[in-house]
């Protein structure tokens, strides 16, 4: 068999990157592969479908735009007949960002690009924050900032609305496993299959999300991403906070409506890497609940109903994506790894920049180039500023 493209890896970074490349180039013949339609173990089905335009990188604050733009032409945008659109369920409360004493100022300046960068986001002192919300304390705040137009879906239904729309387009899936890549000289030629046989291949994009790392160290990529485990509590309250933004406390803590309870993050960055499910069914009483306690004053009673653990495809050097073709090594290589808890919001515009590069040889709607893999070979990192 032979393809234009191969794509390894079927998440929500897979499939928009395959979906892309039919809509950028519709004679492009685009095979994805994957090997677990469970996606039991995938960061695709575990997430939270937040999508905020708070970063600091100008590329971040413009993919998450992209992704605005989908949802809101959503009805037309997924249109495919004979299937219903999946509904987003998109609650646009905004997202919140705040910030006590030590990060206040850094939170101040991430604003000031913000606003650079087309955000139409408001700085909140506390006084006003407590107005405006008086179901949070402020009382340990200095500052907040606002995005009124960003919020949060049924990362389900969009990844539905991703696939369905990919494969009327003309993506071919396979359901396998990918063993090794194979190569003549600088060029990847295609990949061997697990049950047998293999795939020739102009390019190769390795979407493989936790997993990529281990299959691009065939090749001696030296990928510095590591699965990282991650809790998300769903939790209910005395009462409902429905009317409330998705709120992220710099120093980790993040809030959102859910199901009429609230859905809790509070990510531990210094747990040891690894494919690791388990869960510790102490984190929330330990850590979680007070942190949620102390943040919100309208509501008491705040009682863990279900736990899940998924993994995030963190990036231990900078925390930001990476991206694109490995230059001077194998040119038609393609990687998009490294979201570190970003992955869905991105993914639509990262796979049309991957789409844009295979097709043309550069980027020509977002440029991602900060985001290359030439940053990490020469030592160079590209982080988001006070925001992880
Ligand atoms: C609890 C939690 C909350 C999150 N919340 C948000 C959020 O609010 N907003 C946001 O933007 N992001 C969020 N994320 C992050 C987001 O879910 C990920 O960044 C994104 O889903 C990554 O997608 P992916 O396609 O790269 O990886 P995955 O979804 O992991 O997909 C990779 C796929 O590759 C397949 N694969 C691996 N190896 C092979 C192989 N050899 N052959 C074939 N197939 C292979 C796997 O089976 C898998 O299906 C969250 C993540 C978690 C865990």
């Amino acid at each position: 068999m032979r393809a234009d493209v191969v794509i390894v890896g079927g998440g929500i970074v897979g499939f928009a990157t395959a979906l892309q490349l039919r809509l950028t180039s519709p004679g492009t013949d685009v095979v994805l592969i994957e090997k677990d339609p469970t996606y039991e173990r995938a960061a695709t089905g575990k997430g939270t479908g937040g999508i905020r335009q708070l970063f600091t990188r100008s590329e971040n604050i413009a993919l998450s735009q992209y992704t605005l733009e989908v949802v809101d032409d959503w009805a037309e945008w997924a249109k495919v007949p004979d299937k219903s659109t999946p509904d987003l369920n998109w609650r646009s409360n905004g997202y919140l960002f705040i910030a006590g004493q030590n990060d206040v100022e850094q939170l101040r300046a991430n604003y000031e690009t913000q606003l650079a960068g087309g955000v139409k986001a408001e700085w909140l002192e506390p006084g006003a924050l407590a107005q405006r919300y008086p179901e949070i304390r402020t009382e340990d705040l200095r500052g907040a900032v606002l995005s009124p137009r960003d919020g949060w879906l049924n990362p389900k239904a969009f990844f539905q609305g991703v696939q369905d729309r990919a494969l009327h387009e003309g993506v071919t899936v396979i359901y396998d496993e990918v063993g090794e890549f194979t190569t003549a000289g600088n060029q990847v030629t295609g990949v061997t299959l697990r049950s047998g046989g293999s795939i020739e291949a102009d390019f190769v994009v390795n979407a493989a999300g936790t997993w990529a790392p281990e299959l691009a160290s065939q090749l001696g990529m030296d990928i510095p991403v590591e699965p990282m485990r991650r809790h998300e509590h769903y939790v209910v309250a005395s009462k409902p906070l429905d009317h409330l933004p998705f709120i992220k406390d710099v120093a980790g803590l993040a809030i959102h409506a859910h199901l009429g309870g609230l859905s809790v993050g509070l990510v531990d960055f210094n747990h040891p890497g690894g494919e690791d499910f388990t869960t510790d069914n102490e984190y929330y009483s330990r850590v979680v609940k007070p942190a949620l306690a102390h943040r919100l004053q309208g509501a008491t009673n705040f009682e863990e109903q279900r736990t899940w653990t998924g993994l995030y495809d963190q990036n231990r050097f900078d925390g930001n994506a990476i991206v694109g073709n490995w230059a001077g090594h194998y040119e038609n290589f393609y990687v998009a790894v490294g979201f570190s808890g970003h992955g869905f919001m991105h993914a639509l515009g990262v796979g049309r920049g991957l789409a844009e590069h295979i097709t043309t040889g550069s980027y020509k709607t977002i440029d991602l180039t900060p985001f290359g893999y030439q940053r990490i070979a020469e030592g160079r990192p590209y982080a988001e500023l006070g925001i992880r």
